[in-house]
């Protein structure tokens, strides 16, 4: 049977190492890191993001404060607030929650943001600093990946590792950072899906990340004997969050394996606060 990966715990760790360098940087300067969040009109879900970034951010020693504005808002208004808050030495880092209304563009608003407040890793300027190997305010989610697998001490060094799911937030940078690890990557769509090709390439897969966003999708008969595989997706099914894995069946194969919830989520939130420590240190021009 797999060993389950505990992603609170490591949440944990990581936050008291983020909390222990803003105190650090926080001795030396007079202004307080203060993660802004953007959230235009209301949803529940965000609601629940925003709630956990509140009580993660505070308990490192990060001020937090939510923007609240009207989805009438046009998209104009939008970045003209943003620059607002680039411009506001306040403010150390800005998160944009999702989603925002139809007629908003989320790339061009990201795009908006001063790379050195970007609380997501998500600009442009971040994304591409990862082909350099130069990224230190990183994409959340690949982040978190890579945590839990230093964390679990997984060589990548010549691995086969298989990510499922290609979006330009999660599967792409994540891909990027794997072969900076001298991985030997794979990334399969939903054209590898279609064209029946999917379960062949996992069954290769010494390393399976899986963020597709939809509920078993990856079946426990496709993972190889011994492999590690991590479950980035998030379903709610009836009154329960499930991931993209058969999570019993691909126990009994897997070496190792993350639970949803409290794999990759957790710590997801734990990146989100090292990318607001560092954008600090960056601002303050100190090490960290
Ligand atoms: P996304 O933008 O919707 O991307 C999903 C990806 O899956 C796309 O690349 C899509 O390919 C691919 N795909 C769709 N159906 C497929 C199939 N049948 N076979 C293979 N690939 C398929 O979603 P995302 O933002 O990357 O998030 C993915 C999942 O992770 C969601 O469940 C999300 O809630 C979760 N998530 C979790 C965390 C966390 O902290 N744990 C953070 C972020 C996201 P095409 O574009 O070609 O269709």
């Amino acid at each position: 049977m797999a060993k389950v990966v505990d992603g609170k715990e490591i949440a944990r760790q990581m936050n008291d190492k983020v909390g222990n360098s803003i105190r650090e940087i926080r001795a030396l300067v007079q202004i307080p890191p203060r993660l802004v969040s953007v959230m235009v009109g209301r949803s529940e879900d965000a609601e629940i993001y925003i709630n956990m970034q509140r009580k993660t951010a505070e308990s490192v020693g990060i001020e937090f404060s939510v923007d609240r504005i009207d989805d009438g808002i046009t998209q104009e208004d939008l970045i003209a607030h943003i620059e607002k808050l680039n411009s506001d030495s306040a403010v150390t880092a800005i998160i944009v929650q999702k989603p925002l209304p139809g007629k908003i563009d989320h790339d061009k608003i990201v795009a908006g943001i001063n790379p050195e407040k970007d609380a997501e890793g998500i600009h442009p300027a971040n994304l591409g600093r990862i082909l350099r190997r130069e990224a230190d305010i990183v994409p959340c989610t690949p982040g978190a990946v890579m945590k839990i697998l230093k964390a679990h001490e997984v060589d990548l060094y010549g691995k086969e590792v298989v990510i499922v799911g290609h979006s330009a937030i999660v599967g792409k940078p994540l891909s990027l950072m794997m072969l900076n690890e001298m991985a030997t990557t794979t990334v399969c769509h939903i054209g590898t899906f279609e064209t029946g090709n999917l379960p062949g390439h996992i069954r290769k897969a010494d390393i399976l990340v899986v963020a597709v966003g939809k509920p078993g999708i990856i079946k426990g008969d496709w993972i190889g004997e011994g492999a590690v595989v991590i479950d980035v997706g998030i379903n709610k099914v009836g009154d329960t969050v499930v991931g993209d894995v058969d999570f019993s069946e691909a126990s009994k194969k897997a070496a190792l394996i993350t639970p949803v919830p409290g794999g990759v989520g957790p710590v997801t939130v734990s990146i989100l606060m090292r990318n607001v420590s560092r954008a600090y240190s960056i601002q303050n021009k100190k090490g960290v």
